[in-house]
């Protein structure tokens, strides 16, 4: 039996850091929502009991690194499995960028190995198990939209957006999330995300608000060390989208609009600016 499962990418449409915990993890409020990009993995059983990671992307690694294998190695160690899989990783979603691709591979490898080895886990339970192999495996193993706290593994389940398009604009750098977690000052930041109006406008589905809402903190950091991220952030809101926002630590940024040819417009007018450039739907709901 193999197994298909499509790992889709999130975004942040409120990244808020409230303070830096004694166990060196910051305790975070976030709202992420799911969107229409995703990977594609398929997990193939194995006599051997070895984990083979097969990957479309050189610049992604086959062997223990890779969040999926760690998920895969956790769950065998775990329940003491002694069947192998190979996890064919098709990967879609831009590496190191902000939208969460390898905890979202880790989450469907989670998610493909309760079927495949007939695990019988609860929807909870793999998300606890997830928590283990990083903060925002959790989030990814519920998907939709949330609210997630402690240090991204509490997940809030929130109700979905109403439909919007996103325009995703990625600058050819790759930004690590622990050094930008590194360097926040949360003295320097001057206004939050509004967390709690955010929470309101999913309830209300007031697309309007959603955009009033939206922030996070940890442009402060990004922002600052890479000016181009600000420049496709001018360009999106230049261009017409409603909402501009930098996902996670970034260095993705993305623009929201409701109407099918405003993104078009943006999509095209980002075009000229920037080669990693996506239009895609929410997926949310
Ligand atoms: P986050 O916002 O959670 O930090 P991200 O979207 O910024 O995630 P990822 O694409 O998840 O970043 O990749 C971050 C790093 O993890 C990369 O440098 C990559 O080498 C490593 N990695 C491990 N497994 C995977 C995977 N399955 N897909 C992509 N990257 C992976």
């Amino acid at each position: 039996m193999t197994i298909l499962m499509k790992a889709p990418a999130k975004i942040n449409l409120t990244l808020d850091v409230l303070y830096k915990r004694t166990d060196g993890y910051h305790e975070v409020e976030m709202v992420m929502t799911t969107i229409d990009l995703a990977d594609r993995l398929e997990l193939r059983p194995r006599d051997d009991g070895k984990i083979v990671i097969e990957t479309s992307a050189s610049y992604v690694p086959a062997d223990e690194h890779n969040l999926a294998y760690k998920a895969a190695k956790l769950i065998q160690e775990r329940f003491q499995v002694t069947r192998g899989v190979t996890i064919a990783i098709d990967k879609r979603i831009p590496v190191a960028a902000g939208l969460g691709g390898g905890s979202s591979d880790a989450a469907a490898t989670i998610k493909g190995l309760n079927q495949l080895w007939d695990l019988g886990l609860s929807t909870e339970e793999m998300a606890v198990l997830g928590a283990e192999v990083g903060s925002d495996v959790p989030f990814c193993i519920y998907g939709g939209t949330a609210l997630a706290k402690g240090r991204g593994e509490q997940i809030i389940p929130l109700p979905g957006p109403p439909p919007f398009w996103i325009v995703l604009a990625k600058p050819p750098i790759g930004v690590s999330t622990a050094h930008v977690y590194q360097h926040l000052d949360l003295g320097q930041v001057s206004e939050r995300p509004k967390t709690e109006q955010m929470i309101q406008a999913l309830k209300r589905r007031e697309f309007s608000l959603i955009v009033k809402s939206m922030g996070n903190v940890l442009e402060t950091v990004t922002l600052k060390s890479y000016p181009e991220v600000q420049h496709l952030k001018q360009k999106l809101a230049q261009f017409g989208a409603d909402g501009v926002l930098m996902s996670g630590s970034g260095p993705t940024v993305f623009g929201l609009t409701q109407k099918e040819s405003r993104a078009q417009r943006i999509y095209n007018g980002l075009k000229g600016f920037c080669q990693d450039v996506y239009m895609v739907r929410s997926a949310g709901t």
